[in-house]
């Protein structure tokens, strides 16, 4: 991360603290909710399976911006399948650099080459080892693992949602994080169960659990993109929610925190740790903010 860029996040970050401001500085926009997977755990693929055009996504990103969003993800559906006419996602990810957001991030399934130098981060969903990913994702694992071999940069973030199907999995994807090249770090979630996919959810004692392996796995030196810190309150889910930090845009849409916010009491069962590690940060927790400057500085 560029000093100003660490500058002008610290500020952020102070005022927020001090002043419970509830501006936003993180912003998705869902670019197309269009996807080639279904996988067991989404409710969200091809409800439209519309890819949105580049003046609307562009008209997004400025509106974000405005709002004082600086760190951008776009996500699906699939990214990679956003495309209007000659442009493709590496023109959104250029513009956004150029209209001035600071941290560029792109959401993926894996299964199209990884040739984006220019996204910070690429956060690529791999859900266990291969049978329990295909599992979950249909036969997709050695095409992602071959599209983690041939990508262009190191900007590779794995990304696990942990459900009842893969909870065993999590020392699997911590070592191919450690040791795939292009990897950089992985980043977990667990299951935030929509109503058509409750049955995978874990409790309590299935979250201890796993929270306990990602921590001996951050001990044995696995990158992990996560704040232990935060652990405790995933486990028990008494995180604040939602983040009043975070936006999502979808088709002109704007949402709060993610469009999961429009189904009811689902932000009582929240499963990202994004949510609970910001949430807590603006609170003031002393831990986290620690523990967030030392994370972050290592990974992006
Ligand atoms: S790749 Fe992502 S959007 Fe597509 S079905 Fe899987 S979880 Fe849903
Ligand atoms: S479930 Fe609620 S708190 Fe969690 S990401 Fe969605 S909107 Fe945010």
């Amino acid at each position: 991360m560029k000093p100003s860029s660490f500058l002008y996040f610290a500020a952020f970050g102070v005022k927020a603290i001090l002043f419970r401001r509830k501006a936003p500085i993180l912003g998705t926009i869902i670019v197309t909710d269009k996807c080639n997977l279904h996988c067991k755990h989404c409710s969200v693929n091809n409800i439209t399976a519309v890819i949105h055009p580049y003046e609307q996504i562009r008209q997004e990103m400025r509106q974000l911006y405005h709002m004082g969003v600086r760190i951008l993800f776009f996500c699906g559906g699939e990214t990679f399948l956003w495309r209007d006419g000659r442009r493709t996602l590496r023109d959104l990810v250029t513009e956004a650099k150029a209209m001035g957001f600071l941290i560029v991030n792109v959401v993926t399934n894996g299964t199209f080459p990884m040739d984006l130098p220019e996204a910070d981060l690429i956060l690529l969903s791999l859900d266990g080892d291969r049978q329990h990913h295909n599992e979950i994702r249909g036969d997709t694992y050695d095409s992602i693992m071959k599209n983690i071999r041939g990508a262009t940069a190191d900007n590779i973030c794995l990304y696990m949602a942990i459900n009842q199907i893969n909870k065993d999995c999590i020392r699997d994807v911590c070592l191919t994080a450690r040791d795939a090249k292009h990897v950089r770090a992985v980043s977990f979630n667990f299951h935030t169960p929509y109503p058509d996919t409750a049955e995978l959810s874990l409790s309590r004692e299935e979250k201890a659990r796993c929270c306990e392996t990602i921590g001996q796995m951050m001990k044995e030196g696995a990158p992990v993109f996560n704040l232990k810190s935060a652990f405790p309150y995933l486990i028990e889910n008494r995180f604040p929610t939602p983040c009043h930090q975070c936006v999502v845009m979808e088709n002109g849409t704007l949402s709060t925190c993610g469009r999961c916010i429009h189904v009811p009491g689902l932000c009582d069962q929240c499963g990202y740790f994004f949510v609970a590690e910001y949430t807590l940060l603006f609170r003031g927790n002393p831990k986290i903010i620690l523990e967030m400057l030392q994370t972050y500085l290592k990974y992006i």
